[in-house]
C-alpha cells in the first residue's frame, strides 16, 4: 500500500480554496485499502478527517494529523423491480456526474439536486437537498467501514436518522466510519418535482418536462444564483435556515410581518437565513478578503487570499448580529475545522 503524503496543501481540496496543510493525506481506492490502511500505527495513533471534494469544509487551522479521501469508483445495479433500479454507487463517484448519469438512463428522483458539487460518498452525510428534494427519499442504504471493528456494515435508511441538513453521520458516527458506497432506490416512471422555486416557469420554455430538462432548469437557476467555487471560493450556503417553535415566529412575526417562512410540522417553522442575514444588514456586504455573496447573502466568498479565520470572523459577526437582532442562533452547515 502506498504511504501517506506528508505535509501536503489543501488549498485544491477545499472549494473555499483556502490554504491549510495536512500532516499526511492519502487518497485510496478500495474498501480494502482503506481496511488496510486502518490496522496501521499511524492511523491508530493519529486524529484524521475524511475528505471528498471539499465543498462543505472550512479549514480555519492546518489538520495535524491524517486526511483520507476514499476514492472508490463505480456504479453498479444491484435489483430492479417493476417500478424501481438499485444502483450502488462508489464514495468517490462525482455527485453530478451521477445525477447525470441517472437523467440519460431515464431513471428519476435526483434530477432536482443536479450540480450541487461534491462526491457520493458525502451526499448522506448532511441529507443534500434543493428545490423541494432530499437525497434521503432515494437513499436505501448507506455502506460504511465501522472503525472500531474494521468492519463493512450497512445502515438502512431509516437508521440514518436523516433529517434537514442531518444525519447520523454528522454526530453519533462522525468519525467512527468511513463511507465507502451509497445504495440509491430510482424510479423507472419518473415522478416530477416542479412547484418549488422557478422552476415551472423556467419549464415552460423547454417543448415537454422531462428529466433532461429538469435538469437543465435547475443548472441554469444555479448558473445564474449561486458563484462558481473555481471562479470565487464558497462552500454554498454557509448556514442552515433556523427552525423556531410557533411562538417564537408569532413574537418575530408582529415586528417583521413579511418573515418568509415555512411551516415543516406541527409548531416547527424555518426561517429564511438569507432574510435574517439582510435584516441585519450583512447582505452585499464585504470585509477585506471575504464577504457574502450579492445574489445570495447565505454565501460566504473568499474574494482571493482569504484565510480560513477571515471566513469564519465573518460567519461569526454574522451569527452575532442575528443572535442580538431576532435571538436567534443560526447555526452553520458548513464543517468547520
Ligand atoms: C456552490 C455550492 C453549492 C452547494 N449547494 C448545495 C445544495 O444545494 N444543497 C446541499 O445540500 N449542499 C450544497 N452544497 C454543499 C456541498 O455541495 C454538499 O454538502 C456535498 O455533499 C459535499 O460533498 P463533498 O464531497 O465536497 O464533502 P466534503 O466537503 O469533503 O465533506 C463534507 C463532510 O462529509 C464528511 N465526509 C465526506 N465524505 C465522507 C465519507 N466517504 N465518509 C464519511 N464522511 C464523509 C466530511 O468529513 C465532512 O464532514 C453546495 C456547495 C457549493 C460549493
Amino acid at each position: 500500500m502506498k504511504s501517506p503524503l506528508e505535509n501536503f496543501s489543501l488549498k485544491k481540496y477545499n472549494t473555499f480554496g483556502v490554504e491549510a496543510r495536512a500532516e499526511y493525506f492519502i487518497e485510496l481506492t478500495s474498501a480494502d485499502q482503506i481496511r488496510e490502511f486502518i490496522k496501521t500505527g499511524q492511523f491508530k495513533t493519529l486524529p484524521f478527517l475524511v475528505l471528498g471534494e471539499g465543498s462543505n469544509v472550512l479549514f480555519t487551522t492546518d489538520f495535524n494529523g491524517i486526511v483520507i479521501r476514499p476514492l472508490i469508483r463505480g456504479i453498479e445495479k444491484t435489483g430492479e423491480t417493476a417500478e424501481h433500479v438499485l444502483l450502488k454507487v462508489g464514495a468517490g463517484e462525482n455527485w453530478d456526474e451521477f445525477v447525470k448519469y441517472c437523467v440519460e438512463n431515464n431513471l428519476g428522483g435526483l434530477e432536482n439536486l443536479s450540480f450541487i458539487p461534491g462526491s457520493v460518498g458525502a451526499c448522506p452525510v448532511q441529507n443534500i437537498g434543493a428545490y423541494g428534494v432530499e437525497v434521503k427519499d432515494k437513499i436505501e442504504y448507506v455502506e460504511a467501514i465501522e472503525l472500531s471493528g474494521n468492519r463493512i456494515v450497512k445502515y438502512a435508511a431509516s437508521e440514518c436518522i436523516f433529517d434537514y441538513r442531518y444525519s447520523i453521520f454528522k454526530e453519533k458516527l462522525k468519525n467512527k466510519v468511513i463511507i465507502t458506497r451509497v445504495v440509491f432506490r430510482l424510479d423507472k416512471e419518473p415522478k416530477y418535482v416542479t412547484k418549488y422555486g422557478n422552476i415551472e416557469k423556467e419549464l415552460d420554455k423547454y417543448p415537454e418536462t422531462n428529466l433532461q430538462n429538469i435538469r437543465q432548469v435547475v443548472i441554469n437557476i444555479r448558473t445564474e444564483k449561486l458563484p462558481d467555487p473555481s471562479r470565487l471560493g464558497n462552500a454554498g450556503s454557509f448556514f442552515k435556515n433556523p427552525v423556531v417553535t410557533g411562538d417564537t415566529l408569532k413574537h418575530i412575526h408582529q415586528f417583521y410581518p413579511k418573515i418568509p417562512y415555512w411551516k415543516i410540522d406541527e409548531d416547527k417553522y424555518k426561517i429564511s437565513a438569507a432574510w435574517l442575514i439582510e435584516q441585519c444588514h450583512y447582505h452585499k456586504k464585504r470585509i477585506g478578503r471575504t464577504g457574502t455573496y450579492p445574489k445570495q447573502p447565505l454565501v460566504i466568498v473568499n474574494y482571493g487570499q482569504a484565510t480560513g479565520k477571515d471566513i469564519l470572523n465573518l460567519a461569526k459577526k454574522i451569527q452575532k448580529a442575528i443572535k442580538n437582532h431576532f435571538a436567534i442562533a443560526l447555526e452553520p452547515e458548513v464543517n468547520i475545522i
